[in-house]
């Protein structure tokens, strides 16, 4: 099977405003908290951003809550 890289990964997930299961474009974000002053080097945090490619709808989650 080939596949097509088109530079993110496309998965198949439910999207709350389209209320139904649709493509989206999932990439992996750096973000900074601002809200801890202190610790400031532990305050990147990265983040799984998915887009839904039918609304646009873009949701983030913090990844490193195992
Ligand atoms: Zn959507």
């Amino acid at each position: 099977m080939a596949t097509k890289n088109q530079g993110f990964k496309a998965i198949v997930e439910l999207c709350d405003n389209c209320e139904r299961e649709t493509s989206h474009e999932v990439s992996v974000e750096i973000r900074t908290e601002s809200k801890k002053q202190e610790n400031a080097e532990f305050s990147r945090e990265p983040y799984r951003v998915s887009k839904c490619q039918s609304c646009g709808e873009e949701t983030s989650q913090r990844m490193n809550n195992a």
